[in-house]
């Protein structure tokens, strides 16, 4: 199969209903599965973004990428995790101002565990486990929640969740016409 490797893919965008399923593990990886990561990764960087879902590119698998190191000048370090899961998370939690790929220009305020240990397949095949904590540690329980469906306005009150709402269908309207 002939394949341009390091695609980006176009992101879908708050509201579609692909963004409200719950995704199917992946199991072995695959040389789709690589190029899905490649993709994701490219498309991650170019929006930019420090992470992004499975589901945001339309592909309804357990699968995320992120790079939470911001600094532009340092090395990359791209973490890839195929059916992601947390082992355990913080009492302690932490507020971070969340923002999504599949809702431009809208933040919000989101409360998490400060610490979460994560276990997942990598490209490698292997099993890995890790803690993360910081911005690493909102971002990888931000994409997790991608997988079952689940979005960081699920995290806010209902005003500000519905603000967002109709922002985001206004949006999607002006672009639809453009
Ligand atoms: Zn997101």
């Amino acid at each position: 199969m002939a394949y341009l490797p390091r695609m980006t893919r176009p992101i879908l965008l708050f509201p579609d209903p692909r963004l409200r399923k719950t995704c199917a593990p992946v199991g072995r990886i695959t040389p789709e599965i690589e190029a899905l990561a490649a993709d994701m990764l490219a498309t991650m960087y170019s929006a930019p973004g420090v992470g992004l879902a499975a589901p945001q590119v339309g592909v309804l698998s357990r699968l995320f990428v992120m790079d939470c190191n911001k600094d532009p000048d340092a090395p990359r370090e791209p973490v890839v995790m195929v059916d992601p899961e947390v082992v355990s998370a913080s009492e302690v939690l932490n507020a971070y101002e969340e923002g999504c790929l599949s809702f431009p220009d809208q933040y919000a305020e989101v409360t998490r565990p400060v610490e979460v240990r994560m276990r997942w397949t990598g490209l490698d095949g292997k099993l890995h486990e890790r803690d993360f904590d910081g911005l690493w540690a909102t971002c990888a329980q931000h994409e997790l929640d991608h997988l079952n469906g689940r979005l960081f306005i699920d995290h806010i009150g209902p005003m500000k969740r519905q603000m967002i709402a109709r922002r985001m269908t206004k949006m999607k309207r002006e672009l639809a016409r453009a």
